[in-house]
């Protein structure tokens, strides 16, 4: 498999980009097509292109002691809708855990921003109700399904599918297990695939939703869905997906650099890359790999 940090990335950006002949009209045609990605913490990201402005599981405040937050200028322009995360198209969360997502953060990014909507599983909009400005806020609250084959919504011209998707086992002690939902949605025809807090063994709802004919791109994953540690589950999940990079999210503050070793040594993975570096921001051909970093 190929792992790749910034480093040797950079090497390999370089590499491709000495390999491919000038030509004004293909640099055009990358440019239209390049889409970015900026790392937000933990499985957060905002995707942004010239078709949509998507933030996914991005505005959080809850650490559980271990997991990245925004820091507090980051959160502050989350909350405000200051760029980079200023008007946004949506707002997507997969579960209502607080490493994921925070509704009083939510609330106010919607206040100041007053075109984006939200979707999240129905225990996520329920929070809502306890705040005073919910009667402003529910026309832009959006329940997605968590059980069955999941929903389909149209943001703007983006098609977003809503695929359920069991959440990690938990450890004995921690609340009920939470309704996960995975994101599927193209951009400038670029496909992402954000699995939330998926377990590693949801092969067979990825094969009901038939994803393998969807041409994902770039999947977001947890790197908890690699365990156990030959990775057997996660790897046949991405081995159906055939996805062409994957960005690996939820790398403890700590830990990262041990977590990813172990799933370094997996053999029949695609390209991975580590969000493990707050607001980096990755730019996404159609080809599905990640060729600039600034
Ligand atoms: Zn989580």
């Amino acid at each position: 498999m190929q792992i790749v940090h910034l480093s040797k990335f950079l090497t390999l950006s370089l590499l491709v980009a000495a390999l491919q002949p000038f030509s004004a009209q293909a640099a055009d045609s990358q440019a239209q097509q390049s889409v970015s990605v900026t790392f937000i913490a933990n499985e957060g990201i905002l995707v942004a292109g010239s078709q949509a402005r998507v933030v996914i599981d991005g505005l959080f405040t809850d650490s559980y002691g271990i997991f990245q937050v925004p820091d507090p200028i980051t959160l502050t322009k989350l909350q405000a809708a200051e760029p980079p995360f200023d008007h946004l198209t949506v707002l997507l969360a997969t579960h209502k855990d607080g490493d994921h997502v925070t509704h009083a953060i939510v609330s106010q990014h919607l206040l100041a921003d007053p075109d984006c909507a939200f979707y999240a599983p129905a225990e996520v909009t329920e929070m809502f109700k306890t705040l005073p400005e919910y009667a402003q806020l529910a026309g832009r609250l959006h329940s997605v399904t968590s059980t069955g084959f999941g929903d389909n919504f149209l943001v703007g011209d983006v098609k977003i599918r809503a695929i359920p998707l069991p959440h990690l086992p938990r450890p004995a002690g921690m609340s009920d297990m939470p309704a996960n939902v995975g994101y599927l949605f193209k951009i400038d025809g670029i496909t992402f695939f954000h699995t939330g807090d998926t377990s590693g063994d949801n092969l067979a709802a990825l094969q009901r939703a038939k994803l393998a004919e969807a041409n994902i791109d770039v999947v977001i994953i947890n790197w908890l869905a690699f365990i156990p540690e030959d990775g057997r589950h996660a790897r046949a999940m991405l081995q159906y997906l055939r996805p062409k990079t994957v960005l690996l999210a939820h790398l403890t503050r700590k830990g990262a650099a041990e977590e990813a070793a172990k799933i370094q040594k997996i053999e029949g993975l695609p390209l991975i890359v580590l969000l493990d570096t707050p607001l980096r921001e990755y730019k996404v051909t159609c080809e599905g790999l990640v060729l600039a970093v600034k």
